[in-house]
């Protein structure tokens, strides 16, 4: 159990990737927080981990809602060991059709948010305790069509070294994972979201979509004391994307 009785806070616990870390993070023995705005999919969250859960709701980017979040905190576990600034959204931002709200929505959410969620959170971190921020290969991959997505996520991993480095004083560690695509809510639930990601499997040498237990373990590893010596660190766990150029040959032994 490499979390007994550590305080953990999740971001946008309660769906997808946050909801299978808070999961292994309660299989380890972890007291867990998790947030997120939705009030149904909290409590179903809280249903299916059970008491070690506390579903808090809150808008990342809402400052009365987020200094409620870290008073009720503060309040019930005293301190933090671990975050993961995982809250995110992806909306679609095509140049020529996309509105200023929708664009400025997206990076506040995904680089803001995270931001303010470390800086409210760094009262209650101590020495040895670990943050993971969740960035995205569409980063770097070039795919059309996700500006504001892939600047946010770009935005996310270069924040990651700066904090590192304001925060290795402290004996704090701030690392990311970097996932590809990963089979979760915020594809859609309808058939379309189904065909997107099969389609996509193509391009990944794996040949398949990760799942969100796969994000997670790599997670927990940077959180453990497994990682001690990992800082300032990006774990890239996109089935092999980003490691070979699109539609790179790929030779077969006889
Ligand atoms: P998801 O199931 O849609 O989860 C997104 C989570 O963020 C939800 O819990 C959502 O909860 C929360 N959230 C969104 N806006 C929020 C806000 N303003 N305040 C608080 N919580 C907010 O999708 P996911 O794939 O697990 O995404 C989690 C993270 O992984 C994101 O940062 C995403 O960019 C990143 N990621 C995902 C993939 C992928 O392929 N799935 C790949 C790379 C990176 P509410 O709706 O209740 O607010």
């Amino acid at each position: 159990m490499r979390f007994k009785d550590k305080n953990v806070l999740i971001t946008g616990g309660n769906s997808g990737i946050g909801l299978a870390t808070a999961k292994l993070f309660v299989a380890e023995g972890a007291n867990v927080i998790i947030t997120g705005r939705d009030p149904k999919t909290l409590d179903a969250a809280v249903q299916e981990l059970g008491p070690k859960v506390r579903a808090i709701r809150a808008d990342v980017v809402d400052h009365d809602q987020r200094e409620s979040l870290f008073q009720s905190i503060r309040e019930e576990f005293g301190e933090l060991d671990v975050v993961f600034a995982n809250a995110g959204i992806m909306k679609p931002t095509p140049a020529g059709h996309t509105n200023e709200a929708t664009f400025e929505e997206v990076l506040s959410v995904n680089v803001t948010g995270v931001f303010l969620t470390i800086q409210s959170s760094l009262p209650l971190l101590k020495r040895g305790s670990s943050i993971v921020l969740n960035g995205s290969v569409i980063s770097t991959l070039g795919v059309a069509g996700v500006s504001a997505y892939a600047a946010s996520k770009a935005g996310v991993r270069a924040m990651a070294r700066s904090l590192a480095a304001e925060l290795s004083p402290k004996g704090i560690r701030i690392n990311t994972v970097v996932p590809g695509a990963t089979k979760t809510p915020i594809w859609g639930s309808s058939e379309s979201a189904d065909a997107r990601l099969s389609s996509l499997t193509a391009s990944i040498p794996l040949r398949r979509v990760g799942n969100a237990d796969e994000i997670a373990n790599v997670v927990a590893f940077l959180a453990s004391d497994d990682s001690s010596y990992v800082q300032g660190a990006e774990i890239i766990v996109d089935g092999g994307t980003s490691s070979l150029p699109a539609g790179a040959p790929i030779y077969l032994a006889k």
